[in-house]
């Protein structure tokens, strides 16, 4: 029999969206015992950065009867189901997703009732025609809504470790009895657990297993990590030690960025419009249009050589940006035809810099200074020009309306790479966020949640239903501890 220094009904581990939603349900409803486990001096992980959340079918949905873009409306459950599945060509599990898409409009009630306010409800790209108006931004975004789950859990009576990184998951004849952990002073702790919800927020601060398991392993050393650091896959890792299995651990979800810029930068807005994109061999190789889904355009940048993209603009289009706004927007990072007005000031500074952005009088002189084959870039530009005049891409069909020629001097180059914000690929899970083991038995008292519970994705993650991962990780949180408290009460 396993001996423990203090035991729990329920132990979540991970304090971001997914963990704290588990033990908010596991203590307030079900009345359990319960411990959230905190590698990070604090919680909140990589949710405090999120904007918002998907739902289906959610009262907020309901009260406004029709989103703010014209001629779509808010999508029902089974629009949504078919939206996951179709997207990933059916390599989701539609267990998970039959759950993302019954479950997350409670997560909006429940997030009302603790006083957040919903401010609208609509889509990330507005002129994405296959995208679902599932998003629901509530006020403060994400950060804000940790806040308040931070402050519930407390009220609710959970015991909060932080800089407590959970070590191990301590198994008793096939059934989850506890884990071991370290506290803030070093000593190892044993807690007893009826129930363990992993909560550690997928692997995308481990580039080791980036490089191991995502299809952009050889890139992976120009991939910029914008998560927390915390987030190391080690409870993936906790549960593959004792025989759980996974469901496609590789896609990731990337988006565009100006280097190290980051994403509320105005160069990065600059950056990520679908303007001229060329690699490093001086060509196109896309059509920038591909834009309006961040996660696809990073995906696209991510396999160029060396991942990495430049984005050509020339002096009018600077302007255009500045004056009339960005194109396309990049979330709440970059509101759609927000005024880019720090644009020429960012870009003199980074010019000033010297080693990712670049301006040159001449085409061949921008070449240059970013390393390409002049000639090869002068007859792309021209080519682009040429396409830009008859309003006609042949090569990459872009819309003509995203077709700017880069005519007037100065011009202007800004590198682009992926910046990785989470994983998205994770455990083998059932509907009710059980950890499925290599048997394919779900293992006793082991549960997942958030982006340590796989099979809403299939090769990437998926920008039709925005808010899809934010949105799951509170669901799978409240479906795992609802799970927990009929196993542990009866
Ligand atoms: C910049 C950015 C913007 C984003 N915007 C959106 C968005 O608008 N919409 C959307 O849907 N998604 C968005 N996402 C993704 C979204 O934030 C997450 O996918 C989701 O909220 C993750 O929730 P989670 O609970 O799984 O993990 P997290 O919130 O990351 O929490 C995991 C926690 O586990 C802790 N932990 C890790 N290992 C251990 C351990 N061994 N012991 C104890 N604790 C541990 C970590 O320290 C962390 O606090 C964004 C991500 C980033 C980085």
């Amino acid at each position: 029999m396993a001996t423990f220094d203090v035991e729990y009904d329920l132990v979540a581990i991970g304090g971001g969206g997914s963990g704290k939603m588990a033990a908010y349900i596991a203590a307030s409803e079900g009345g359990l015992k319960t411990a959230l486990l905190e590698k990070a001096a604090e919680t909140g992980g990589s949710s405090v950065f999120a904007e918002g959340q998907a739902a289906f079918e959610s009262s907020e949905q309901k009260a406004r009867k029709v989103p703010p873009t014209p001629g779509m409306h808010y999508p029902s459950r089974a629009e949504g189901y078919q939206r996951y599945i179709d997207y990933s060509h059916k390599r989701a599990n539609p267990e998970v997703v039959r759950t993302q898409v019954y479950e997350t409009a409670e997560t909006i009630d429940i997030m009302k009732s603790l006083g957040i306010v919903y401010t609208d409800v609509t889509i990330y790209a507005y002129e994405q025609p296959t995208e679902l108006n599932s998003f629901h931004r509530p006020e403060g975004l994400g950060a804000h809504m940790q806040e308040v789950l931070l402050q519930a859990i407390k009220d609710a009576g959970v015991d909060i470790f932080t800089s407590t990184p959970a070590r191990e998951l301590i198994l008793e004849n096939g059934k989850i009895v506890g884990v071991v952990a370290e506290d803030a002073d070093g000593n190892t702790i044993r807690i007893g657990a009826k129930a363990v919800v992993l909560a550690g927020g997928g692997f995308g601060g481990n580039l080791d297993m980036v490089k191991a398991h995502s299809r952009f392993a050889k890139n992976a050393d120009h991939i910029i990590y914008m998560g927390p650091e915390s987030n190391t896959g080690d409870t993936i890792n906790m549960a593959l030690a004792i025989g759980a299995d996974t469901w496609e651990l590789q896609p990731l979800m990337l988006v565009p960025v100006a280097k190290d810029k980051g994403l509320t930068a105005h160069i990065n807005g600059g950056g990520s419009q679908p303007v001229l994109w060329v690699n490093k061999t001086g060509q196109r190789y896309y059509d920038e249009h591909v834009a309006l889904s961040f996660a696809d355009a990073a995906n696209v940048i991510a396999i160029q050589p060396d991942g990495r993209s430049y984005s050509i603009m020339d002096q009018d289009t600077v302007e255009h940006l500045i004056a009339d706004g960005s194109d396309i927007g990049l979330g709440d990072f970059i509101p759609y035809h927000v005024q880019l007005s720090g644009l020429q000031t960012e870009l003199d500074e980074a010019i000033a810099e010297g080693d990712m952005a670049w301006k040159s009088d001449s085409i061949e002189g921008l070449a240059a200074q970013i390393g390409l084959d002049p000639a090869v870039f002068k007859a792309t530009v021209d080519q682009y020009n040429e396409f830009a005049e008859e309003g006609d891409d042949p090569l990459f069909f872009k819309d003509a309306k995203y077709l700017r020629p880069v005519k007037t001097a100065p011009f202007y180059a800004i590198e682009m790479r992926a910046a990785l914000l989470v994983s998205v690929g994770a455990l083998r899970v059932n509907g009710a966020m059980q950890v499925v083991g290599k048997d394919a038995e779900p293992i006793t008292g082991l549960y997942a949640a958030g982006m340590d519970a796989g099979g809403l994705f299939g090769d990437t993650y998926n920008l039709d239903v925005p808010g899809s991962a934010n949105g799951f990780a509170h669901a799978s949180g409240r479906v795992a501890a609802r799970h927990a408290i009929k196993a542990i009460k009866g």
